[in-house]
């Protein structure tokens, strides 16, 4: 152990009356605002009338509101809050003693749910105002299933209608995840199906086809504003997931607050950027505000670049691109990684506050090879015990490499990451890595430029 007596425990929890009854929305202390959302046709804002469509009223409000702070969250999520957390913040003080580096590891571990990730506390807070607003329920997207999952919790809790339309060969091939969300009511349709307008086109033009999340979007928009009472919900990227996901954040300021550890430098792994959103915004608000400094590390996966190589514009979040074009850093929503690409953190950009701050120099970002993360994830479970998943094990990775930089230096430095979540139903691509099968594939700068040239003329 280290040479300090541990006067800091293995796992900080909160007690229940410390945990946060605000969200945090970072963009009120952004001098510079991120971009807003455009309408497609118009490349006008959008508004709220055109938003509301779409998304329930409340989540609409909180998407465009760059200046208040503090949102107070309600009652009952903050019930459902507490059947899962709070979520403990770690001393790796086992990772330390292997690493034998003289810097502090602690890490944030969102994985105590069923659904597996951070995704359930953004998924609670979407059904919940779709559940005051009236709705019967809400339509969503998913790929391998971790947002449905979580997603399909929350409206079992809520009694709502869980829609999910899952790409046909994660549904076919990933059985798992598809029968936990049927077993918490969701009904979970392979796509592109018969029952829409575009799955239907979809399969007339590719007979046979094994679908795509683009086309799953569609779908999901479709089956939300065709019918009465139905709204479509998103588990990352927009800016209402990254205010949901502060609760992250906050919960690990207030417990390293009670034991007076700052941490110098906060690392998360980047999809499309809720789950970093969330872990940083508290202390990025100190950033801004002048009072603290700390550095952010975002880590993506060298095969999905998008902060370290992709094009800070105007793009359509979705394949299908039905939905409003948001300015953030992105490979093109043409962009699909290659084939053999198994550690997650797919999506082709990023959130609009992370690209903001990235552009301004406020947070860094760096990708990782995928065998190198499958590396750092088998010494971790091995380490510290916990399965990580795939995605958060980029995270790890780049703690790793902090912490052996500080091995070599001698500098006694407190890192911070986020651990979102375990591995379970990832292990065909453990299977792969402990095969010796597992590649790395850096796409180059030819192959970017051809998604590039799909970019809309904003
Ligand atoms: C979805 C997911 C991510 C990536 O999403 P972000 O919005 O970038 O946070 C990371 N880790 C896990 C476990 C996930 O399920």
């Amino acid at each position: 152990m280290n040479n300090e007596t541990k006067k800091i425990p293995y796992k900080i929890y909160l007690e229940e009356h410390e945990m946060p009854t605000q969200y945090y929305n970072v963009r009120a202390d952004m001098k510079k605002k991120p971009a807003p959302l455009l309408n497609p046709g118009t490349l006008q804002p959008m508004t709220f009338d055109e938003l509301r469509g779409v998304f329930c009223d409340e989540l609409v409000k909180q998407e465009l509101d760059d200046t208040t702070a503090y949102f107070d969250i309600p009652q009952e999520i903050q019930e459902f809050y507490k059947m899962y957390r709070p979520a403990p913040l770690v001393r790796a003080y086992c990772l330390e003693e292997r690493l034998q580096t003289p810097a502090k590891i602690y890490y944030k571990f969102e994985g105590n749910n069923t659904s597996g990730s951070h995704k359930l506390n953004s998924a609670i807070a979407q059904a919940y105002y779709a559940k005051e607003q009236g709705l019967k329920g809400v339509t969503t997207e998913t790929g391998a299933g971790q947002w449905g999952t979580a997603l399909s919790m929350a409206c079992a809790y809520l009694g709502l209608d869980c829609d999910v339309y899952m790409v046909k060969v994660s549904y076919e091939q990933k059985p798992f995840r598809r029968e936990v969300m049927r077993t918490y009511g969701a009904k979970v349709t392979p796509s592109p199906s018969e029952s829409t307008a575009v799955g239907r086109k979809i399969l007339a033009d590719h007979p046979g086809t094994t679908g795509s999340l683009g086309c799953a979007i569609s779908e999901a928009v479709e089956a939300a504003t065709s019918r009465e009472g139905y709204r479509y919900v998103l588990g990352s990227v927009l800016s209402q997931v990254l205010l949901h996901q502060s609760i992250i954040g906050l919960e690990t300021k207030t417990a390293m607050d009670k034991y007076g550890i700052t941490p110098d430098i906060i690392i998360g792994c980047a999809g499309g950027g809720s789950n970093l959103g969330g872990l940083i915004s508290p202390f990025m608000g100190e950033k801004l505000r002048g009072e603290k400094d700390y550095r952010f590390i975002a880590v993506e996966p060298a095969s999905c670049p998008s902060l370290t190589r992709g094009k800070y514009a105007y793009d359509f979040c979705d394949t299908g691109m039905v939905c409003p074009l948001s300015k953030m850093y992105t490979l093109g929503s043409g962009f699909i990684p290659s084939a053999n690409h198994a550690g997650g953190l797919r999506y082709h950009g990023m959130s609009s506050v992370l690209s903001e701050l990235y552009d301004q120099g406020l947070m860094e970002a760096r990708s990782v090879e995928q065998t190198e993360v499958f590396k750092a994830a088998e010494d971790f479970a091995r380490i510290e015990g916990i399965l990580p998943a795939p995605e958060s094990s980029h995270a790890i990775k780049a703690a790793m490499d902090e912490a052996l930089k500080c091995k070599e230096t001698g500098e006694e430095k407190t890192i911070l990451f986020g651990l979102t979540g375990t591995g379970y139903f990832d292990l065909k691509a453990y299977e792969q890595f402990n095969n010796g099968q597992m590649s790395d594939h850096i796409p180059t700068d030819e192959e970017l430029q051809i998604s590039f040239d799909g970019l809309p003329r904003v």
